[in-house]
């Protein structure tokens, strides 16, 4: 109870060196004030994220994730970053730490310059989304944090909106899975990684424990289009809710296909990296999985979901397994979001940090301001 009574304390105090009486001219004042006079400071260190379960995907497992820790210093005050970098998507420990190592953000003293900010972190290189994350994010929290508002608050959001958050439960022997679905009683959607043999067992099993409903995620694992609209039937009967990522993303005539004649909302997950690919998406999923990581940050991710708006695509917002301070940052976007998937800092035991919670099941974002969070 103290932690959580002095969590609110900060937030009050912070949200009102910037608020003072509710003046709105005062926030300015306080941002103009530093203006000109204090540089923006980078700085990061490597982490390694420790899973309480091994995590297999249709095609690896692992107990580890590297992460890059960022921090933007301005005067007094302090912006949080995150880079989760999964193996498979190709960044590490050695390529954040190169790529961080050349942004310059002493150039820049002004950080509500967000967009020009961030347009100068996308032209030092190539990829590196992550990386670009982590400064993205710890620039937001930073803005936010000067004007004293969560995210959600600037961009307009309400925050009673938030979906449920599904939770994965990991491949595993019947026994376990039975287990791991019991431990999970909070959450109101489970989701499964399927693409592999065992696909029909390892819903017969969760289903022979609970009928809440299930998202499946089959990794691009399913190869042919006939077998893949056969068992999304199949799954239909089950109670699942939505197929991520069907089969191969460069399949592109087969994914349109399947979407058009499935019975359950296809969603582009690998197929969909950043704002171009939100168009492609159209025609060929029914919605798409935005992710921090995948699209460079905050920014790019509130710009997919307008454009998937206008598309008429579906909205999910996705996650890596991260700390609190990525998963914070992401749930900011969820009120704009049918669906989320937000359980990365649940199943790690080394979290570093308090924010966005998911109660009963629901996203409850964190009313602090910035990206909502404190260090633990
Ligand atoms: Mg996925």
């Amino acid at each position: 109870m103290d932690s959580r009574r002095n969590f609110l304390k900060k937030a009050s105090l912070l949200a009102g060196a910037a608020v003072v009486s509710g003046n709105a001219g005062s926030i300015s004042k306080f941002a103009v004030n530093r203006m000109n006079t204090e540089k923006l400071k980078l700085s990061f260190r490597p982490y390694t994220l420790e899973l309480k379960h091994v995590f297999t995907l249709a095609n690896s497992s692992r107990t580890t994730t590297p992460v890059m820790l960022t921090e933007i210093q301005y005067g007094d005050l302090v912006g949080y970053g995150e880079a989760s970098m999964p193996p498979y998507l190709g960044e590490s420990h050695e390529t954040a730490s190169t790529f961080l190592a050349k942004v310059d953000l002493s150039q820049f003293n002004d950080p509500f310059k967000l967009e020009e900010i961030i347009d100068y972190i996308d032209t030092i290189d190539a990829g590196n989304y992550a990386a670009k994350a982590s400064v993205d994010i710890a620039l937001h929290d930073l803005v936010g944090k000067l004007i004293g508002q969560p995210w959600y608050k600037i961009w307009g959001y309400d925050s009673e909106k938030t979906p449920f958050t599904s939770f994965t439960i990991g491949i595993d022997t019947p026994d376990v899975v039975k287990t791991k679905v019991k431990e999970a009683a909070e959450y109101k959607i489970l989701k499964v990684k399927l693409g592999r043999d065992t696909d029909k067992e390892m819903i017969e099993t969760i289903r022979s424990v609970t009928d809440v409903p299930i998202c499946v995620d089959v990794n691009q694992g399913w190869k042919d289009k006939h077998f893949a609209l056969d068992m999304i039937h199949w799954l239909k009967e089950k109670g699942i809710v939505f197929i991520e990522q069907p089969m191969d993303k460069t399949k592109l005539d087969d994914n349109a296909w399947l979407t058009q004649n499935s019975p359950l909302p296809t969603i582009g997950d690998e197929a969909v990296q950043g704002l171009k690919d939100v168009i492609k998406a159209h025609g060929i999923y029914s919605g798409i999985n935005i992710k921090l990581m995948k699209c460079g940050g905050m920014r790019n991710a509130n710009k997919m979901i307008a454009l998937a708006d206008s598309l008429g695509l579906k909205v999910m917002v996705g996650c890596m397994t991260e700390t609190s301070c990525a998963i914070s940052a992401a749930a900011h976007l969820t009120p704009k979001a049918l669906w989320a998937d937000l359980d990365g800092a649940l199943l790690i035991s080394n979290d570093l940090y308090n924010g966005t919670k998911i109660v009963d099941g629901k996203v409850s974002i964190s009313r602090l301001p910035g990206i909502g969070i404190e260090k633990i």
